[in-house]
């Protein structure tokens, strides 16, 4: 168990606070969050110096717990058993037709005191879209999520592939939305191997000594590694802090009334209408659930039906092969949806 109080850090673009924080049952010898950094999204700040020259968030030692993609019905519960042993505290950045499909798992994550920000409604490369097709993919995203967790989300948001247009960049400052790229990269996506991924994390942070570090909850390598590696984490004196808003999420009423009818047809009016056809652009097509080798079948733009419960899946990252066993890894990520 363990309780500890810092002072925070003032910044024009942001107000970090740090308060006290009482945890209940932690694992013996578990990393647990050491402060919460409130964010002012006022203005759309950009962390993560990947990308942005920002200001510096972190004190030296500290790390930013992302998870990116989900939810995941098989591993963002292992995923949240996990920070709950460490009694650590992380962001989630939630695809929000995922979400609308997996509401209790969304409203889980809430529960268990973590973050909950956007990561797009489909998983979208923005710099592929129109300015009004990528609005249209951050705004589903925004009122899908918080349609499916029963309140506001964080003014957090995550562009997919990192692929960051500068009108969506102007859209999300004019929304005040904070912009989360990142420091370090466990690369979960091109491995199946939870010590690859441990390797990646720690390697990167030996040489930049903080940062905000992307996972996947939907990667089975992440869910194997990160046990152990929140306890090389604080065996090697990393310290985990907790982003959290200083102010929710405002929707927009326009996308509310599309997240209110069902999937599919939100799913074609969010396409600009220059590109409606009578097949459904590649994003839209989808692979039958349970055959991954099945060719993939275009879809007739629907007419409004029953909500299926189940998503369709985000587009994919890319397809990169695993170095070690040839394996394609989005089969074991996306095997049992
Ligand atoms: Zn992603």
């Amino acid at each position: 168990m363990r309780s500890s109080t810092y002072l925070g850090l003032a910044s024009a673009a942001m107000l970090a606070l740090s308060v006290g924080h009482a945890f209940g049952q932690c694992a013996p010898g578990a990393i647990g969050t050491s402060r919460h950094i409130q964010v002012d999204t006022t203005g759309g700040p950009k962390l993560g110096h990947l990308q942005y020259p920002g200001p510096e968030l972190l004190r030296p030692g500290e790390v930013v717990l992302t998870f990116d993609d989900g939810p995941h019905k098989q591993l963002t519960p292992v995923v949240l058993d996990i920070l709950a042993q460490h009694c650590a505290k992380a962001t989630f950045f939630l695809v929000g037709q995922r979400a609308m499909g997996y509401s209790d798992l969304v409203r889980e994550v809430a529960r268990q005191g973590h973050t909950v920000a956007t990561h797009t409604w489909s998983h979208a490369n923005l710099k592929q879209k129109s300015p009004d097709g990528a609005a249209a993919e951050i705004e589903l995203g925004i009122s899908g999520v918080q349609k499916a967790l029963g309140g506001p989300a964080a003014p957090f948001f995550r562009f997919p592939y990192l692929s960051d247009p500068q009108y969506a960049v102007a859209h999300l400052k004019q929304r005040n939305t904070a912009i989360l790229s990142i420091d370090v990269d466990s690369y979960d996506f091109r491995t199946r191997s939870p010590t690859v991924v441990i390797r990646n994390v720690m390697g990167q942070l030996k040489a930049k000594g903080r940062g905000i570090i992307l996972f996947h909850d939907i990667q089975p390598s992440t869910a194997g590694a990160l046990g152990a590696l929140l306890s090389d984490l604080k065996a090697g004196g990393y310290r985990v802090v907790h982003l959290v808003p200083r102010q929710g999420q405002v929707t927009l009423a326009d996308y509310d009334r599309r997240v209110g009818v069902p999937l599919r047809s939100i799913a074609a009016a969010s396409v600009p209408v220059r590109q409606r056809s009578a097949v459904a652009p590649a994003w839209e097509q989808r692979v039958i659930p349970g055959s991954p080798q099945a060719p993939r079948v275009a879809v007739a733009v629907p007419a409004p039906q029953p909500d299926p419960q189940v998503p369709s899946r985000p587009a994919p990252e890319r397809p990169v092969r695993d170095k070690d066993t040839g394996d394609d890894w989005r089969r074991s990520a996306f095997r049992g949806w």
